[in-house]
């Protein structure tokens, strides 16, 4: 135990096991809590990510629970390199930046809680506040009660309206992100340039960028990393749905995954791609074997928690992308949740104050990604 908390250890709940739900289970197990995470994926989330930059509030909870190690290694891409529509540089800036395994770090934080506590293939519908606590009602029926529960679920979470009282939306933001991930060793010979540079070609209503990360396994060599490109471009709120429906004609939400773009999407993708972009960022765009897409939303709760429940990292607040601090905003959530626990007289002491820091917090965050992807809108 490493908390200065003197009250009993509180029964914890956590909704959603991704990097936020991990991150707060990590560092709340350590202060005595008995924490458990609830996923909906059966299989985990492991060879699912790519990479991310690491900030300071990831450095600080790397620290705190002794994994420090993962952000010492990464893929460095050595400057900053801007292309013009014929695929020379515009610009060019000694800025190096550093891009970790989200495999990697996963792995880490997960290796820090039990099996018992991180529980697979659960899904829960919704969450709801009680006298002395708050209750799980899961999809299977099942229900649980505890004294705090974690909305870490993520943008489509069913605890936000818990915690706000009113169905709380995304808004979407009129833009969408296409993204590959290419090994290295295909990357054409026409996006060479590409290579150990962080890349971007702005246009008007489109922006293309493209770096280096890890290997599916977190590999680091020169020759076993992967290159990862995005594409934000705008579409209508009105073609929306077309664009998030799979081959098999389902509707997501928020996003197709690999393999799930029907293959006409893709050949039009590809075709805009070769006629839009830079060379080099054309090679890369058509030598994806499989694109995926994101569509990019906006989400501020007005509050972080309420009662004995609490919001954390996409489910509290969604920042874009552009920001490169998704990652960094749930570290920076679950550290603040940790202090005010062991410091406040009670939980919903400790939750409102939390709720107060990390707002602010989310709330800068957010404005600085809407200032990013304005032209797009
Ligand atoms: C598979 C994956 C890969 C990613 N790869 C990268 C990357 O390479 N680089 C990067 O910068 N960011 C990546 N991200 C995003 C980044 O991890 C998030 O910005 C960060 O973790 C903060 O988001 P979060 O944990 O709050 O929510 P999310 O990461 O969105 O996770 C929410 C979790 O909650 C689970 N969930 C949702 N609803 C329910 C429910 N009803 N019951 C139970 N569980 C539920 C979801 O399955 C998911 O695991 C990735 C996210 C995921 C899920």
């Amino acid at each position: 135990m490493d908390g200065s908390r003197t009250r009993p250890p509180l029964r914890i709940r956590i909704v959603g096991g991704s990097l936020g739900g991990l991150f707060a289970a990590a560092l709340l197990r350590r202060d005595g809590h008995d924490v458990r995470i609830y996923e909906r994926s059966a299989g985990g989330l492991d060879g699912r990510g790519a990479g991310l930059v690491s900030q300071r509030e990831l450095f600080a909870l790397l620290r705190a629970v002794e994994c420090e190690h993962v952000a010492r290694i990464g893929v460095v891409a050595f400057e900053r390199i801007f292309l013009d529509r014929d695929g020379g540089v515009a610009e060019r800036h000694e800025t190096p930046q550093t891009q970790i395994s989200w495999d990697t770090l996963y792995r880490a934080i997960r290796g820090k809680v039990t099996d018992d506590e991180y529980r697979l293939g659960r899904s829960v519908r919704a969450a709801s506040q009680g006298a002395h606590g708050a209750r799980l009602l899961f999809e299977d029926g099942g229900a649980e009660d505890a004294d705090l529960v974690i909305g870490a679920d993520g943008l489509g979470s069913v605890v936000r309206e818990a915690v706000t009282g009113v169905p709380s939306p995304n808004s979407y933001a009129g833009y969408v992100a296409w993204r590959g991930l290419i090994a290295e060793e295909d990357l054409p010979p026409e996006a060479a340039i590409l290579r150990d540079r962080f890349a971007f070609h702005m246009a008007p209503r489109s922006q293309a960028l493209g770096y280096l990360v890890p290997g599916p396994g977190g590999e680091i060599a020169a020759g076993s990393r992967r290159y990862n490109w995005v594409w934000y471009r705008p579409v209508p709120t009105a073609a929306l749905p077309a664009t998030l429906t799979d081959g098999d004609g389902r509707f997501h939400p928020h996003s197709l995954g690999p393999g799930q773009v029907p293959a006409p999407v893709v050949a039009t993708l590809k075709a805009d791609a070769r006629r839009l972009l830079p060379p080099p960022f054309a090679a890369v765009a058509t030598a994806a074997a499989q694109p995926f897409v994101q569509a990019i939303f906006d989400y501020e709760a007005p509050v972080m928690a309420a009662g004995h429940i609490a919001l954390l990292g996409d489910a509290a607040v969604v920042v874009r992308p552009h920001t490169a601090m998704g990652v960094a905003k749930a570290a920076g959530d679950a550290l603040a949740l940790r202090r005010h626990l062991a410091e406040a007289p009670t939980v919903t002491d400790a939750l409102a104050l939390y709720s107060h820091d990390r707002c602010a917090a989310g709330s800068a965050i957010a404005a600085y990604g809407r200032r990013l992807g304005a032209s797009l809108e």
